[in-house]
């Protein structure tokens, strides 16, 4: 990340209730507001209108750089507006779909792309008009994720099509075609997607260094999204699986290098471990808030539940969780910031992130006793909607093996 603030990093840091994070909530709970929101989560249906409210606000766009259509905001701009939206938008799905852009396929295209590249798709998906789609995981290749099968050959076409046998990392001339064949799976905004950013690689036997990753169209021939995948939580995010069937593709398609596919997954993985679950933790500050209310406002045995020391405990423990989450993600962004290594922290932060929301919509469904278990009043969904976080990202067991790596404690 570049431009970064000293100041705005403490501001955020230290602010709870910063002008930014407020505002972004406000404008989300009176213009994200879908009252069809319960039928859509029971029926795993999108929103195309709350996202291109979002576009319209500004939200995908945030951090990209101005000359391709971005407003070239810090990534602490960033991360509290996505707080801001995860405490005032309760369509977790919707929020989701839009913290994948911003954190994981703009800052690879903007990062990694060509100019050409930047200039076709960041525009696009700055303004709503595009969305797009992260593919590495397959059916049979997840944590393991260079264990792919999909895969690619090199025809050069100068030489009568013949397929030669050049490893990824060699030198690509104009003429070359990449034949992409395999599919993807789980793959989130799949079905709603313009742009496929997908990891293949050139000989399995050469693992991590064997991979390219390309940038392929919807409409390219031999490419086909399979059905929505219903799924636990985050039912309005769209989620399929892709199929590339001998996809022919230019070097205008290839995202960075050939054979530079471990160098950008390791950078996107970096910093959606970090921040996508920047949203979510808005979203547990909201829960908190709500569990209190009830708190005060349900009586049994002649007294607010709240007044029970076991209730006000557990709200105690919420917040606690809450701060830590928020603590660990701002502190991965200040190293992230200032350009020192935020691996440990970023997967730290990870794994705070998610089991603290896990943990706590547990608490929020006690809390709201039967209340919290019926969907008629919203309180589950949060604990289907954060049970997501402990696997996509890397799982809490992945995030837990890096920081053990940090530590010396294992090899890989
Ligand atoms: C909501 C959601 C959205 C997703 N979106 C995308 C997407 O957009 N694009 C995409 O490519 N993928 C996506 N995924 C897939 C996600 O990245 C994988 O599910 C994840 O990496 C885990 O892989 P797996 O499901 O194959 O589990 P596995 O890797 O099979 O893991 C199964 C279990 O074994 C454990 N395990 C595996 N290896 C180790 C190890 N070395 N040490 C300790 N424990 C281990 C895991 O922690 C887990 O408990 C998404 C998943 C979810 C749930």
């Amino acid at each position: 990340m570049t431009n970064f603030d000293p100041g705005s990093a403490i501001d955020a840091l230290i602010d709870i209730d910063h002008p930014t994070k407020r505002k972004t909530a406000e404008w989300a709970v009176e213009n994200l507001a879908d009252p069809t929101l319960a039928e859509r989560d029971r029926d795993c249906r999108f929103w195309p209108e709350g996202w291109a409210r979002a576009a319209e606000r500004g939200i995908t766009g945030l951090m990209v750089d101005p000359a391709y259509g971005g407003a070239g905001h810090d990534v602490f701009h960033a991360l509290l507006t996505f707080e801001g939206l995860g405490y005032g938008c309760r369509d977790a799905g919707l929020v989701f779909g839009l913290s994948t852009q911003v954190w994981t396929m703009q800052p690879i295209i903007e990062r990694f792309g060509s100019e050409a590249q930047k200039q076709r798709y960041l525009p696009g998906l700055c303004s709503g008009e595009l969305r797009a789609s992260f593919c590495i995981t397959e059916a049979d290749s997840g944590s393991d994720s260079f264990a792919m099968d999909t895969s690619y050959t090199v025809e050069d076409r100068s030489a009568g099509g013949s397929v030669d046998d050049r490893t990824a990392g060699a030198s690509v001339e104009a003429e070359t075609t990449y034949v992409l064949s395999g599919t993807k799976s789980y793959i989130t905004m799949a079905p709603e997607a313009d742009v496929f950013i997908v990891f293949a690689t050139a000989d399995k036997q050469l693992g991590q260094w064997g991979v390219t990753v390309f940038i392929v169209d919807r409409d390219e021939p031999g490419l086909s999204i399979g059905p929505n995948r219903p799924k636990m939580g985050l039912r309005t995010t769209p989620f399929a699986d892709v199929t590339f069937d001998g996809c022919r593709l230019g070097p205008d398609n290839v995202l960075g290098a050939p054979g530079s596919g471990a160098s950008i997954f390791s950078a996107a993985m970096e910093a959606e471990r970090a921040f996508v679950l920047a949203a979510q933790i808005g979203a547990m500050e909201r829960q908190l808030d709500d569990a209190v209310a009830y708190s005060r406002q349900r009586r049994q045995f002649g007294q607010p539940i709240g007044d029970f020391q076991a209730v006000s405990h557990r709200l105690a423990d919420m917040k606690l969780r809450h701060d830590n989450a928020r603590l660990q993600l701002y502190r991965a962004a200040i190293l992230d910031g200032q350009g020192r290594p935020s691996m440990e922290a970023a997967a730290l932060a990870k794994i705070q992130a998610s089991e603290a929301a896990v943990a706590s919509s547990i608490d929020a469904v006690l809390t709201h006793g039967a209340r919290g278990y019926v969907t008629e009043f919203g309180v589950e969904q949060d604990l289907r909607n954060v049970a997501g976080g402990v696997v996509y990202g890397g799982t809490s067991d992945v995030q837990r093996n890096i920081v053990a790596r940090m530590l010396g404690r294992r090899s890989r």
